[in-house]
Parts: structure tokens; C-alpha cells; sequence
């Protein structure tokens, strides 16, 4: 039989793709299945941005672009930067990426050598640590928790950095948890930083403007202006402009970082889709008012979600501050039903109750369920009146 590569021995396929095979088989059998699986907007993209690329096609740009982005469109990023985080990034330090997880690839590629470490706090998306392990890097967690706020202290940090670190993926609004940093935080975090400049941050901003926390969004650089040669901040119109299939990620970063992600990115895709980069420069330029819409419905399902998870025994809820995820540690309800772990609870919810969710272990947290609150209150609801009935 045919090898693959070594590699592979250590890249796993995304483990959440079981429950959504089994949810997808319940639907085929006709089941009535409510999903709050998916990390993607429930919204449209918005008109102007659609029509802004229906007039490129009609235009002609449809060719190979810049392999890192168009002018129009890296200084429409620039304007982002200087707008929302007070930020100033020349051309040559931004790069636009095929979807902001093709970004945090190309940063992998792009700085981590065999051996390299890269920190992970726990809880975080799934996506990172499988992305080291294809760059030959050694992902190495920090644990939280529901009890610490789901955020990593200054002591665990130093204590986690080593001479082989080589990155830090610090994502605020957190997927999976809507825990965000706070700018005194961030500056806490920084100090440690500052004293390791050869550690590189992957600031994952993509959560942004869904955020509804008490204190404005604050982006490390913003915070820690000083950190701007270690960090790349990383962003992308996916979740904030209900744009996850256009796919269109960005970064601005020190230019040696961001040159070396450049050539990683001409050797695979080149230019991100020329259409989607003329849409993303109209959701980036155009009228931000329907930020502010979808931010609204996201945070009264999030009052409601949070509330509800708490009514039921055996879950326990944080209020997150952004993203559309809801994190209860479900340990209660484990003991409760003498279950041997979150993916049991997941699959007898999925069987009993056809609601999917997703189990809080590939997160790199067992013992909690992630449920995204993409989807409209009346599914909310009715998840809810279900998840009571299989647990009561
Ligand atoms: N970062 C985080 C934390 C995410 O949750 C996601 C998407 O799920 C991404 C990055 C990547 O988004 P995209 O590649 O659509 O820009």
C-alpha cells in the first residue's frame, strides 16, 4: 500500500468532524436536528459587499492578483488598523491570506522550526495545535479554567516559556470560551513578553467586533505599543461581516515575520480570490453599521443561552465578553448521569436530545461543551427545552 508521510503520524483530522458525521446521518434519517455546531455566522453577508463583487467580476478583475493582497485592499487594512486599534502598519508589514486560518498557517511555516515550542493556552480552537504539528513544532498548553475566567496569568506564562519557545497564539474574544483580556491584562501579559523577545505573538483578533464587554476591545499591540516587533496581529472579515466562505484573513506584523509568510503563501496558494478581495475591501471601507446589528442579536442570544445553561443541573456557565460560543464545564451533569466524559455527553445529547454540540477535550479542556449561539433564539430555546428533557 501507499505511505504517507511521516508527518502524518502526528496531524490529526479535526476531531469534531465524528459529531458532525453523526448529525448529518440523523438528518439524512429524517430527525429533526438543531445544530449549534457550526463557528459561523447565521447572517448573510451583507448586500454592499456582495454587490461590490458582483461589479468586480462584471469589471475583469478576475486575474492573479499581488500574491499578498492588492494595494486597494492592504490599504484598506491600514485604514482598519489605524480605526479600531490606534495601529500603523506600512504596506510591506501586511499580508492578506486565504482566510485567517491560512494566516496562522503561514505563521507556523513561517517561524517555527523542528523542535520549536509554541504555547497554547487552554481552552483554544482546535485548529492550532495540529497547525504546529505540521510546521515540526511541539504545541505545549497552559491550562484555565471556568474558575480563572478561561485566561492565563502572567506567572503561568513565564513559567511556560522556555529556550525553545518560539510562539504564543493569544486569541481574544476566545473561541472557545468568549473570554476577552482586558488592556490591564494585556499589559501584565506583555511584561512577560518584553522579556522574551524571541518569542513571537500570534495576537488572533478575529473576534473582535463581536464583543460586547465592558471595556472596549483592546488589542495586545495596542496595549503593549512596545511589542510591536514580536507580534503579529491577525484578523479577517469571516465572523464580523458574515463573510466565512469569501475567505479573506489578514495580518500586520514585523516585516521580516511577515515576508517570510509571503513566501510560504507563493509556493501554495499565491493571491487570496481576487473577487473576495475586492468585497473585503468594501466590508473594510463601506458602512459599518451592520457590525453593530449582528454584534446586538449575538449578545441577547448570549444573555439567554447563558441564563438557560445555568437552569440546567450539572451545567455551569460563564457570561463570555464576544465571539457567538457558550462554554459550560459540564462535570455536574457527568457525575450526574454517570457519563465517562464530554464526548459521551455529547453523543447521548446528539442521539436523544439531536442537538450538536461540541465536546470541550479537542479544545484541550475535557469536562466542558462548546455551543455555538449562531442560530436563532427559537433553536436556542428549543435546544434547551430538549437538553432539560434527556438530563432532568
Ligand atoms: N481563529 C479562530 C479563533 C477561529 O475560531 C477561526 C474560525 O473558526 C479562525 C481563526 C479562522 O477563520 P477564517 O479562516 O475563516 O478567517
Amino acid at each position: 500500500s501507499l505511505t504517507v508521510s511521516e508527518r502524518m503520524s502526528r496531524v490529526m483530522p479535526s476531531a469534531t468532524s465524528a459529531v458532525l458525521g453523526l448529525a448529518a446521518r440523523l438528518r439524512e434519517e429524517g430527525k429533526n436536528v438543531i445544530s449549534l455546531g457550526a463557528g459561523e455566522p447565521d447572517f448573510d453577508t451583507p448586500l454592499h459587499i456582495k454587490e461590490a463583487a458582483i461589479r468586480a467580476i462584471h469589471d475583469g478583475q478576475t486575474k492573479y492578483t499581488a500574491i499578498d493582497g492588492t494595494t486597494s485592499l492592504k490599504q484598506a487594512i491600514q485604514r482598519k488598523f489605524e480605526r479600531d486599534n490606534a495601529l500603523d502598519y506600512g504596506l510591506e508589514q501586511i499580508l492578506v491570506s486565504v482566510g485567517a486560518k491560512h494566516t496562522l498557517f503561514n505563521l507556523c511555516m513561517g517561524v517555527l522550526s523542528a523542535g520549536d515550542e509554541a504555547i497554547i493556552p487552554a481552552p483554544a480552537w482546535v485548529s492550532y495545535p495540529d497547525m504546529v504539528r505540521v510546521a515540526d513544532g511541539i504545541p505545549v498548553s497552559i491550562m484555565t479554567g471556568i474558575d480563572s475566567d478561561f485566561k492565563i496569568l502572567p506567572e503561568q506564562l513565564e513559567a511556560a516559556i522556555t529556550k525553545r519557545t518560539r510562539l504564543l497564539f493569544l486569541n481574544s474574544p476566545s473561541n472557545p470560551s468568549g473570554s476577552c483580556y482586558t488592556r490591564k491584562e494585556l499589559e501584565a501579559l506583555g511584561a512577560v513578553l518584553l522579556r522574551h523577545p524571541n518569542v513571537v505573538v500570534a495576537a488572533d483578533d478575529i473576534y473582535e467586533h463581536i464583543h460586547w464587554g465592558a471595556e472596549p476591545f483592546c488589542s495586545l499591540v495596542t496595549a503593549v505599543p512596545e511589542l510591536k516587533n514580536q507580534v503579529v496581529t491577525i484578523n479577517g472579515v469571516s465572523k464580523c461581516y458574515a463573510m466565512t466562505g469569501w475567505r479573506i484573513g489578514y495580518a500586520g506584523g514585523p516585516a521580516e515575520v511577515i515576508k517570510a509568510m509571503k513566501t510560504i503563501q507563493s509556493q501554495c496558494t499565491s493571491n487570496p480570490c481576487s473577487i473576495s478581495q475586492v468585497a473585503a475591501t468594501a466590508a473594510l471601507d463601506g458602512d459599518q453599521t451592520c457590525i453593530a446589528e449582528m454584534n446586538a442579536a449575538y449578545k441577547a442570544r448570549s444573555d439567554y443561552i447563558v441564563e438557560a445553561l445555568n437552569g440546567i443541573p450539572g451545567f455551569e456557565c460563564r457570561r463570555g465578553e464576544g465571539a457567538f460560543y457558550a462554554y459550560p464545564r459540564v462535570t455536574g451533569a457527568l457525575e450526574a448521569r454517570g457519563l465517562k466524559d464530554d464526548f459521551e455527553l455529547v453523543e447521548l445529547l446528539l442521539q436523544e436530545a439531536v442537538v450538536v454540540m461540541v465536546p470541550g477535550s479537542p479544545f484541550g479542556t475535557p469536562g466542558y461543551v462548546r455551543l455555538s449561539f449562531a442560530c436563532s433564539i427559537e433553536d436556542l430555546q428549543e435546544s434547551v427545552r430538549r437538553i432539560r428533557s434527556v438530563l432532568a
